[in-house]
């Protein structure tokens, strides 16, 4: 069985002295790459690093949408273009109406994030995308200004909201903690299984909200899914693996040479 984390921050500090026992409990549970997104400049450099070192990781660059920072988008957009060869996606980058609650504010946050949607046009490059508390908002935004390559994960509003994204061909990854989450539990009773794929977030979003959350935990997302859909864990792991390829073709070049 291959698993296929969608979106984690394996630049996290809580990842460091144990870092190579994370990846290689993740392997073990049938985890062949980790889509890892970055939060600033500082991290998209080292994550450059950590998958130069470790294949497993399969990097993104993109600035967390808590920073309203034109200059440093502009700068992330700059550092995005010179290593386009050895990104598979932008992210994370987003809306985000829960940390920002003021209107100047989020017209700063839109205009960052058009920035980003025009480059994955103009680089092929899939976006990594965060919503919170404007879920709706994100996907019609994302539409409007012609975002094709699409990944909403840890997708927080209405199973309504979500399928206008399924119309537009985007996608949806589902983190460990469905098992206590209602809002996640009714995404799952609308969202096709082919549209799906693992994430854990990690270290954020486990089934533990108290314990760090690492890789191998996308299992937990699988069981989920599964069970939701009345078909075995080994079909969720092939159509999400599936979904992941296709969407993040650069990842997972190899692979997808292989099997045609
Ligand atoms: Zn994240």
């Amino acid at each position: 069985m291959e698993l296929i984390d969608a979106h984690a921050h394996m630049s996290d500090e809580s990842f460091g002295a144990d870092f190579e026992t994370v990846l290689q409990a993740a392997a073990e549970a049938g985890v062949v790459g980790i889509v890892t997104v970055s939060e600033n400049l500082g991290d998209a450099h080292r994550i450059l690093e950590l998958a130069e070192k470790f294949p497993l990781l399969k990097p993104c660059a993109g600035l967390y949408p808590d920073t309203l920072d034109l200059e440093a988008a502009e700068a992330m957009v700059a550092f995005i273009r010179a290593h386009e060869d050895r990104l598979v996606g932008i992210g994370e980058v987003g809306l985000d109406h829960w940390v920002v609650k003021e209107a100047s504010g989020r017209e700063i946050q839109e205009r960052m994030l058009v920035k980003f949607v025009a480059l994955s046009e103009e680089l092929d490059l899939p976006l990594n995308v965060h919503s919170r508390s404007a879920g709706r908002h994100t996907v019609r935004f994302l539409r409007q200004h012609g975002a094709r390559k699409v990944l909403l994960h840890a997708f927080d509003g209405k199973a309504s909201a979500a399928l206008e994204g399924i119309e537009a061909g985007y996608y949806f990854s589902i983190p460990p903690s469905v098992v206590r989450s209602r809002q996640k539990q009714k995404l799952l009773d609308r969202l096709p299984l082919d549209r799906l794929l693992l994430e854990t977030d990690s270290p954020v979003l486990g089934p533990d909200p108290a314990a760090r959350n690492e890789p191998k935990n996308v299992l937990v997302s699988c069981q989920a899914i599964a069970a939701a859909n009345g078909v075995s864990i080994e079909e969720v792991a092939r159509v999400t693996t599936e979904n992941a390829r296709r969407l993040f073709p650069k990842a997972f070049r190899a692979f997808n040479a292989r099997s045609g």
